[in-house]
């Protein structure tokens, strides 16, 4: 290809860095503090010039109840505040402080459910009353303000300076930051990439990192890598100058009013995050769109700024010298694209900041540059790994549907459990409809729509209000649990991630790549986990072995395509193939005491204890159909999984159904399965054990054959950390004592008062009698349940605190008496 006349290029580089916002920058910057100076950032324009030079620059570590947001917060923070020094250019950080305000009470809950987890991570937040709200913050109206929840830490920086610092900082180090060159494509060769492509010429590279901020789906396509943004119209105004407007005042934040308020030049930035928000360009962000503005859109804006003036009277009063409107991207679950392509190696993705990009901006540059550099990352990436969404997310209709709400969720209250309601219906299961007509309520389960609790007949499946307390449906779930505990559900499964592995070292492979033995006998299902070299979860899933050659891996929705690339990405030239085989059958599992019963009563197989014993795998008959059916649990009862051609699947549930009913069948759902598997202490992979965890931390080391011949990947990790003697942290179950208050995720756990860990996944154990919840506890000496034992255990539940049972065993069932019943 020629090239262009243009600026000399490197003819390679370790890395290049696409896009020259501030994450661009930050990656850069951080590759070259950890070593790697042979970076080279290509920038289409200049600096800044996409979404990063018109930000409002809130610097809020206030907020999350994700320890990897928080941390990443805390330490970009940190990292603004002392990058003058080292580069000798401001990132404009000022300490100002930030306050929340919380209007109405079911806000005032969570902002109390999040300080206590907030200052467990290290964000030094307090309550305060509305008195001292009015006092930080004159102008603003508070005579209907319960609380604020004020950080002294937090403030304000300049998005443009905070860039040109990193960049500086770069540059010091050996990167090479190139602008006006596009990186107009990428070069691979064998599923990995091996340089940029620009007008200028081809620049070859170990590894690319797309930071193209709101164009990164345009580029990553032109790669074959799906990477499903969305840009959005995001406003702010700007007032003339007032009179007694003070800079040192803190941020306000009042998401009821839809807005932010601080101090600018003399009068005050009101920025928003709409309920109702206008994708922009959904067909394609324009290559030439620099230091752009969009025209706002005031008759769609009117109602919400309207309110968000309220807030601060004297707003209405002034005249505005700016109506700003930019494009921002945002996807589908508001959490960033972040990580290695699943579909082309060494082609890493930092994008879709979801309007918090100055603020996590360093942590993020900070955590990419680690995960390049070691192979693997050092946070928590599970809820923000790019091999969590899926292609069809990145289709113009998805992303004109849900990016509507996506940006508003933003300011709404956080109600657990609650489900995104924009484009949904993508995909359903072969039992839907009669599902819905069973009184299924659903929700998105990773795109598909999954039974969350089921209305009893007569009653409309809806959730009435949304709460913190007990929501309407509290009761109907309650039901399905106890159903599952003494009589027989039907659950609808279809969503899981289903794989067939064949070939003639299919049984190696997948033996080699996990921690128990899993090429047994034909016909067992074996539960286990995948580690990386480190020893650290990568994976925890079931794996069947079918015959000598062929085998059935089943993983959790969210682990399906990170489950499919780590076996792709282990094949070398083995003679295995991985097929996935998720839509072509339809899981349905029936379990509790009586399912052995209802099996029975719909095929001719043998299905008694001897016949078909605790972890048996085999194709049985149901009606005109046959399915595989698996005897396994993940609730903690005796019970079957059965996995049906799609083709099959209404014939087979129908049969079911009908001979269920003089046995009481109840269907369940996706609440009772967590309430089930929280009580039996059963792990969710992604909630609450991730990649940061050892398979020993996670109370897994029961699944691991470690003396099995031929080792597997993570074994020396395993032995060391055995070897280093007891373990200090570990995943402890806990039981509310109390049977009121409810948990939901991020409660703060105490030891004789003092915090320890806080509540990864939580749920309520109705059978146990309270609110249950995982929590990875770091005791700072060895872990054991005499530990647990000798302390009084607490955990803290919005500002209140109750006492709780903590264990290491299961609490339900520890000797597994009823799942080989
Ligand atoms: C109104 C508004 C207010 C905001 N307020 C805040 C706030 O207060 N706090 C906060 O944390 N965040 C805020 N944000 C969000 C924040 O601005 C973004 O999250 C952040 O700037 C994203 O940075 P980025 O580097 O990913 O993207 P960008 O800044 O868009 O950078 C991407 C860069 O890639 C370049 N590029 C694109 N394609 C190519 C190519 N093919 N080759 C080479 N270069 C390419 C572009 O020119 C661009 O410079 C706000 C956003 C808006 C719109």
């Amino acid at each position: 290809m020629s090239a262009e006349s243009g600026p000399a290029l490197p003819p390679r580089a370790r890395v290049v860095v696409v896009g020259g916002g501030v994450i661009g920058a930050s990656v850069a910057y951080h590759l070259a503090h950890a070593g790697w100076r042979d970076v080279v950032l290509l920038e289409r324009d200049r600096l800044t010039s996409g979404t990063t030079w018109h930000a409002a620059g809130l610097m809020v570590a206030f907020g999350s109840t994700s320890e990897t947001s928080t941390a990443m917060r805390l330490y970009t923070r940190d990292l603004y505040a002392r990058l003058e020094a080292e580069t000798g250019l401001s990132t404009g950080f000022k300490p100002v402080g930030f306050i929340e305000i919380a209007t109405d009470v079911d806000r005032l809950e969570e902002y109390r459910r999040v300080s206590a987890f907030n200052r467990l991570c290290g964000v030094d937040v307090h309550e305060i009353s509305a008195a001292e709200v009015a006092n930080l913050f004159p102008m603003a109206r508070t005579d209907d303000v319960l609380a604020g929840f004020y950080v002294a830490e937090d403030g304000r920086a300049n998005p443009v300076d905070v860039t040109m610092s990193l960049a500086k900082g770069a540059r010091q180090q050996g990167v090479t930051i190139l602008e006006g060159v596009p990186a107009t494509g990428v070069l691979q060769r064998g599923g990995t990439v091996t340089g940029v492509r620009t007008p200028y010429g081809d620049i070859e590279a170990e590894f690319v990192v797309n930071c193209a901020g709101m164009w990164a789906r345009q580029l990553g396509e032109q790669a074959g890598v799906s990477i499903p943004l969305q840009a959005a119209e995001h406003y702010y105004l700007i007032t003339e100058p007032i009179p007694g407007v003070d800079p040192e005042w803190p941020v306000l934040e009042d998401p009821a009013s839809y807005g932010y308020f601080r101090e600018e030049t003399g009068g005050l930035m009101l920025g928003m995050f709409e309920p109702v928000c206008a994708p922009w360009r959904v067909e394609g962000i324009p290559e030439d769109f620099s230091f752009g503005q969009l025209p706002p859109d005031w008759d769609r804006m009117g109602p919400f700024l309207e309110k968000t003036m309220a807030r601060i009277p004297v707003s209405a009063d002034v005249g505005i010298r700016t109506f700003f409107c930019g494009p921002e991207s945002f996807t589908a679950d508001l959490q960033p694209v972040v990580g290695e392509a699943p579909e082309l190696r060494h082609y890493f993705v930092a994008a879709g900041l979801n309007s918090i990009g100055i603020l996590t901006g360093g942590g993020l540059g900070r955590a990419i540059a680690h995960w390049i550099i070691d192979g693997r990352p050092d946070i928590d990436v599970t809820g923000m790994n790019i091999d969590r969404l899926h292609a069809y997310q990145a289709n113009p209709e998805y992303r004109r549907t849900r990016t509507v709400e996506s940006l508003g969720m933003v300011y709404q209250c956080h109600y657990p459990g609650r489900s995104m309601q924009t484009a949904r219906g993508a995909k359903v299961s072969a039992l839907h409809d009669r599902l819905a007509s069973a009184g299924a309520y659903f929700k998105d389960v990773s795109g598909w729509e999954g039974p969350d609790w089921y209305a009893p007949p007569g009653v409309e499946p809806v959730v009435e209000a949304l709460s913190w307390g007990r929501q309407n449906w509290f009761p109907y779930w309650a039901a399905e649990h106890r159903a599952a505990r003494e009589g027989v559900i039907l659950m609808d499964m279809s969503f899981m991630a289903k794989f067939l592995v064949q070939g003639r070292d299919a049984g190696p492979f997948l033996d080699h790549l996990s921690a128990n033995h899993v090429d047994g006998d034909p016909g067992t299902i074996t539960y286990t986990q995948w580690l990386n070299e480190g020893g650290t979860l990568e994976a925890d899933l079931t794996v069947t072995k079918l015959a000598d050659d062929r085998f059935w891996v089943v993983a959790s929705d969210t682990a399906h395509r990170h489950a499919e690339t780590w076996m792709r990405r282990h094949l070398g030239e083995r003679h295995a193939f991985v097929t996935d085989v998720t839509s072509g059958y339809t899981q349905v599992n029936v379990q509790g005491p009586r399912s052995r019963e209802l099996l029975a009563s719909v095929t001719s197989a043998d299905v008694s204890n001897e016949a078909f014993p605790f972890r048996a795998a085999r194709e049985i008959d149901i009606g005109f159909a046959r399915a595989l059916c698996i005897r396994i649990t993940y609730l903690g009862e005796l019970g079957y999984e059965l996995y049906v051609p799609t083709e099959q699947a209404a014939h087979v549930y129908d049969r079911l159904v009908a001979a269920g009913q003089p046995l009481g069948l109840r269907h369940a759902g996706l609440k009772a399965l967590s309430s089930l598997r929280m009580e039996k202490g059963y792990r969710d992979y992604g909630h609450d054990i991730d990649n940061t965890d050892t398979v020993l931390q996670a109370g897994l080391g029961f699944a691991v054959a470690l003396d099995k011949p031929g080792g597997f990947v993570g074994r020396d990790a395993v032995l060391a950390e055995k070897a280093a003697g007891p373990l200090t942290r570990r995943l402890v179950q806990v039981l509310v004592r109390d049977p009121e208050p409810l948990m939901f995720h991020a409660e703060v756990l105490r030891r004789d008062g003092r915090p320890v860990g806080y509540v990864r996944a939580a749920s309520y154990g109705f059978t146990l009698g309270g609110a249950m919840g995982l929590a990875m506890v770091d005791a700072g000496q060895p872990l054991d349940q005499a530990f647990l034992d000798a302390g009084d255990w607490e955990v803290e539940i919005a500002d209140r605190r109750y006492p709780v049972t903590a264990s290491l065993r299961p609490l339900y069932d520890p000797q597994m008496l009823r799942v080989k019943a």
